[in-house]
């Protein structure tokens, strides 16, 4: 059971973030969420899981801003105590052809996807480090591990979050600290609102359907749970057999 212990989840507000702070608060974790929604959309996430009977926050952040995070990582332990889980499920993606990608489509993605990713393992570490504990789950993407046409950008941000996933977990196992991460494929979730018609890739994936964004938090939370602590550097694909 994850009584008493506080995780926070950016990207909380919607989709495979949002389902993954529900399922860490049913097992009983106090969550932060970190998110860019509108307001009206987090406060019915955050009275879901408030009616789980566990303290809720959300924060409104960027990711991508270095001394923003920093700042509200050591507000949240101010106000919480601790960290003990820290998900990370920020992402955007800006698809295109690599012959027309704009620089600023680049940067955006690397900016949310893996500097986010960064900045908040490296804001959280100090306090995992003194307290001899922490887990992290970082959110990458089968697009990391086999390349997607049109995602240059965001295949090469979810490739690093795997490199820092396993420098992460190698250079901090010694304090007893975790870090894995998922790898989902196509999961219906806003983000691929526009490909859950499209029936020709829905035909590549072996089992024959989109995963949901529970399906990706069940992975996400046995990472994060006892039942997993064992486990460390590993990347788990929650893909419906299409990386295979
Ligand atoms: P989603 O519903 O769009 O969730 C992404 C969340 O990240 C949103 O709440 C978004 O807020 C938030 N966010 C974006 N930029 C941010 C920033 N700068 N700072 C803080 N929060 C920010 O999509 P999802 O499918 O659940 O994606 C969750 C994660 O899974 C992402 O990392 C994505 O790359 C990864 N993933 C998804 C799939 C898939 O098929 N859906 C596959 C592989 C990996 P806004 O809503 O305001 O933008």
């Amino acid at each position: 059971m994850l009584n008493g212990k506080t995780a926070v989840v950016t990207g909380g507000g919607s989709g495979i973030g949002r389902a993954t702070a529900i399922k860490l608060a049913s097992d009983g974790a106090n969550i932060v969420i970190i998110h860019m929604d509108p307001e009206e959309k987090v406060a019915e996430v955050l009275s879901e899981i408030e009616a789980l009977g566990v303290k809720a926050k959300a924060i409104r952040m960027d990711v991508s801003d270095f001394n923003a995070v920093k700042e509200t990582v050591d507000d949240i332990v101010k106000e919480f105590g601790t960290i003990d889980i820290l998900i990370n499920c920020a992402g955007i993606t800006r698809d295109g052809l690599i012959a027309m990608m704009k620089e600023e489509g680049f940067d955006a993605v690397i900016g949310v996807n893996l500097k986010g990713t960064f900045n908040m393992i490296r804001h959280a570490t100090p306090y995992f480090m003194k307290q001899k504990s922490g887990c992290i789950v970082n959110v990458s993407s089968v697009s990391g591990i086999i390349g997607n046409p049109g995602q240059a950008n965001y295949s090469t941000s979810k490739a690093g979050v795997i490199g820092l996933t396993k420098s992460t977990a190698k250079e901090l196992v010694g304090r007893g600290i975790r870090c894995n991460a998922v790898a989902p494929g196509f999961i219906a979730t806003d983000m691929t609102a526009n490909l859950s018609k499209n029936n020709k890739l829905v035909d590549m994936i072996p089992m024959k359907r989109m995963g949901t964004a529970d399906e990706v938090a069940d992975v996400i939370f046995f990472l994060a749970s006892d039942a997993a602590r064992y486990v460390t550097g590993e990347i788990i694909k929650v893909d419906g057999g299409i990386a295979m």
